[in-house]
């Protein structure tokens, strides 16, 4: 991969204007946030990410007709480059921006597009994905929360769980059975839900790294205009699918860049703790880094301006290699910073909550039946 003279020009402007701007008031919030750690500071990060918004630096892929920047795919590796460089703080709305923003451009209707994406451009309105339900994880089609026309409005009843951000957010895209009597994929719909009313419940679930960053959510006769429909109704599934892909693909490219920072420090803590002299943690980083190269190649070659839409086995792939890298990284960071590590609560919080990364978006065991019907053709399981 080649950065051209104008990319690097781009380079230049994202890093001046980052330098210049994570001062004064944001200087502090330097490294704030992330996996794990959402919880740290969320409104001053919130008040950055509407900085970053007002400067035009969210949504930089979406097309200029929808507000964005219409930014290559390289521009937007190189704007997570120097976003990870500068330790700029987790972003708040990743949901909206990189997941419901997409889908909404590819499936919305034009009043939709003029409602929803401006605010999610703004960084006024945060968003949640409500897919998943205690009976419908991996089997996400066995949906059963409930949604029927009442008037002008949907009426929604059921229970979601594992709503990451459900209890900052305003808005959750949820998945919902609106024919009654419907199986599987039929009879479901993609439905646009305000999350501040009476019918609506979140209880955040404490994690496994002490900190709570996804929820139970509640629908008790919960509302949402008839328009909020992604899609035809009954046609939703359709529209999940292809959130689910982006998710998979084009949405961690961000977060490839994260990782890379975190190599590099740990990279820096062996060497600190004389860990980098063990011939067998030398050659575990090593993995590492040819690991991180070929996801990265990997994740350029698979995440076009179809946003990874138009082969779930391509984005599936990408799915299982950065999951179990990550999950390796993980567990590499508590062999060389042990718990007489000044940074081992950092590596510790790495380890734990990397063990969600094959499970979220997807399980591996899913992904690789994905991968097994589409990309090679074997019959069904
Ligand atoms: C950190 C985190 C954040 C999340 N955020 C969200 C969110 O914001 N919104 C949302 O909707 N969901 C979210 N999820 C939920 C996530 O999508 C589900 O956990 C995931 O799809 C797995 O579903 P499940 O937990 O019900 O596990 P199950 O589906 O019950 O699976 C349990 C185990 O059985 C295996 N298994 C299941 N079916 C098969 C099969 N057919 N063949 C082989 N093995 C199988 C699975 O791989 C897994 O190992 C989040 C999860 C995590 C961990």
């Amino acid at each position: 991969m080649r950065f051209t003279p104008q990319d690097e020009e781009f380079r230049a402007e994202v890093r001046e204007w980052l330098t210049a701007n994570l001062t004064g008031e944001f200087a502090g919030l330097r490294g704030a946030g992330g996996p794990g750690r959402e919880h740290e500071r969320h409104d001053e990060r919130l008040a950055w990410n509407q900085h970053l918004a007002a400067a035009g630096w969210t949504c930089l892929g979406w097309p200029a007709e929808h507000g964005g920047r219409g930014a290559s795919l390289i521009q937007q590796v190189i704007f997570y480059e120097e976003y990870a460089r500068a330790d700029a703080p987790a972003r708040v709305s990743i949901v909206g921006e990189e997941l419901l923003g997409p889908t909404l451009i590819a499936f919305g209707r034009p009043d939709q597009h003029e409602r929803f994406l401006p605010p999610i451009r703004a960084v006024r309105e945060l968003w949640c994905q409500g897919y998943s339900e205690p009976g419908a994880g991996s089997d996400l089609a066995s949906v059963a929360t409930r949604a029927a026309l009442d008037g002008d409005d949907w009426v929604i009843n059921g229970q979601k769980i594992w709503t990451s951000l459900a209890h900052v957010a305003d808005w959750c895209f949820v998945l919902a059975r609106t024919e009654a009597g419907s199986r599987r994929g039929g009879g479901l719909s993609y439905l646009l839900v305000p999350m501040d009313q009476p019918g609506v419940t979140v209880r955040p679930i404490r994690q496994l790294t002490g900190t709570a960053e996804f929820n139970e959510v509640f629908f008790d006769d919960a509302r949402t205009a008839a328009a909020n429909v992604v899609g035809a109704p009954g046609d939703g599934w359709r529209v999940a699918k292809a959130t689910l892909a982006i998710e998979r693909g084009a949405a961690m490219l961000g977060q490839q860049v994260g990782f890379r920072r975190e190599l590099e420090d740990l990279t820096a803590e062996a060497r600190r703790t004389g860990a980098a002299r063990d011939p067998l943690i030398r050659d575990q980083l090593a993995r590492a880094w040819i690991g991180l190269q070929v996801i990265r190649c990997y994740a350029l070659d698979t995440v076009g301006p179809d946003e990874g839409t138009a082969d779930p086995a391509r984005a599936s792939v990408l799915k299982v290699l950065w999951s179990r890298w990550h999950r390796d990284l993980g567990e590499l960071a508590l062999t060389i910073a042990g718990p007489d590590s000044p940074g081992y609560d950092r590596w510790r919080r790495l380890f734990l909550f990397s063990r969600a990364d094959t499970i979220y978006g997807g399980s591996d065991e899913i992904q690789h039946d994905i991968i097994a019907t589409r990309a090679l053709g074997l019959p069904r399981s």
